[in-house]
């Protein structure tokens, strides 16, 4: 564990201490991802290859006799408060009478009970108190560590018997209907199954998750994170648009979802759809596609040759799928003429971060770079970091 990880367990503790006046019973908690590639093919379930990161929200966790479930967070000075027989009359329909981030742990305990047939009776109440060094609305995913660190403090508080893929598919109910956010269960998958230097390489139709090895550290390679500040969201907006454009394009094609279209259907579905639905589908099917030879590279070549891949994946999100912003495509490109091996947005879109895959003696060159493009174009300046493939959820310690 490093050091930024104790420090922030120990703020979820003091903050339970300070707000709640006892000392918790445990910790736990749970990692935000970064996605190496495979953008907006979860939901059409196909194929994703992300990477639980180093950064985690922590969960302190009491337990109370009241039935009350509790929730306060460093994020917000906001503390929820309400019945667990009261969950299930509040989501999804009243979702908008609770303060909009405690959606996500109350969702959570909702989807769970739902998942495992527990009466809200049969459980003890909860006090829950969040500290989280995950970046917020840069694309890596702190939505799924607040739901991993709060599905697995209770899955295990409460005794619940589910798996780790129940977990995550808990973190997703709790996001699509407790938050209103449609998005698919890769960010949940990766949070609950990293593992320290692999990614997950996951099949979204099936959830069959295979573990690869990335050997970054091995290869002389860095994955630098490019936050650009551009704050997006996944409630409102593109997101839901590309969204009925894929379901658009399979219906079109007379098929269940865009993963069951290949590379080689597409001058058919050229001919099926209007312009804009064809290059929609072109990026998920070729996306798709590009996760399949990401991971063979990776077997076969090792993680210098993937570059390539990375580059045009950015290539057919902009163009096709259209989901890039100014601010995305000037810290790849600057990234790339600095050196880096291969870079592209991650995430879903319309801001957030790019990530850069870069040998350790050209970090300083790009981070340089890219934090000079960004000023020359009147951008804020970017956040730039390291991530490093890392554990999944679990009980701290
Ligand atoms: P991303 O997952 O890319 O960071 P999202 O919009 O999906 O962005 O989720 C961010 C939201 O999740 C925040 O606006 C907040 O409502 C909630 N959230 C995330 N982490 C925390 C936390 N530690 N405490 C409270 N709420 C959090
Ligand atoms: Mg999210």
């Amino acid at each position: 564990m490093t050091v930024h990880a104790i420090d922030t367990a120990a703020r979820a503790r003091g903050l339970f201490a300070e707000r709640f006046g006892a000392e918790p019973a445990g910790t736990w908690s749970a990692p935000g991802r970064a996605n190496l590639i495979g953008e907006h093919t979860d939901y059409n379930d196909g194929f994703v290859l992300p990477f639980a990161i180093q950064h985690r929200t922590h969960v302190a966790l009491g337990t109370r006799d009241d039935g009350v479930i509790r929730v306060v967070s460093t994020f917000d000075d906001s503390a929820v408060e309400v019945s667990l027989a009261e969950l299930d009359a509040l989501f999804p329909a009243r979702r908008d009478e609770v303060v909009e981030w405690a959606r996500y742990p109350l969702g959570v305990a909702w989807a769970l009970l739902a998942a495992s047939g527990q009466g809200a009776g049969s459980v003890v109440g909860v006090d829950l108190a969040f500290a989280s060094d995950v970046p917020v609305g840069a694309g890596l995913s702190s939505s799924a560590a607040i739901e991993g660190a709060t599905s697995s403090a209770l899955a295990e508080t409460w005794g619940l018997g589910l798996d780790r893929i129940a977990l995550a598919q808990a973190g997703r109910t709790a996001e699509n209907e407790a938050v209103g956010a449609p998005t698919g269960i890769m960010d949940q998958m990766a949070s609950m199954l990293g593992r320290a230097d692999a990614a997950i390489f996951l099949d979204c139709r099936t959830l069959d998750a295979v573990v690869v090895d990335l050997g970054f550290d091995a290869a002389g390679l860095e994955l630098l994170v490019m936050d650009t500040g551009v704050s997006h969201s996944h409630a409102t907006g593109g997101y839901g648009d590309r969204r009925a454009s894929c379901e658009l394009g399979a219906e079109l094609l007379g098929v269940r979802a865009l993963r069951d279209v290949t590379v080689a259907d597409l001058p058919r579905a050229a001919e099926l759809m209007d312009d804009v639905t064809f290059r929609r589908v072109r990026h998920v099917v070729t996306e798709n596609q590009r996760v399949l030879d990401t991971v063979r590279t990776l077997r076969e070549q090792g993680p210098a040759a993937i570059g390539d891949l990375l580059v045009a994946s950015h290539a057919s999100m902009r163009d096709d799928f259209e989901i890039s912003v100014p601010e995305l495509d000037t810290a790849v490109d600057a990234a790339l003429r600095a050196g880096a091996v291969g870079a592209r947005m991650t995430g879903g879109g319309f801001g957030g971060a790019a990530i850069a895959l870069v040998a350790h003696a050209d970090v300083q060159a790009v981070t340089d770079a890219v934090t000079a493009a960004f000023a020359a174009s009147g951008f804020a300046a970017p956040t730039i970091f390291p991530v490093t493939p890392s554990a999944g959820a679990g009980r701290d310690g």
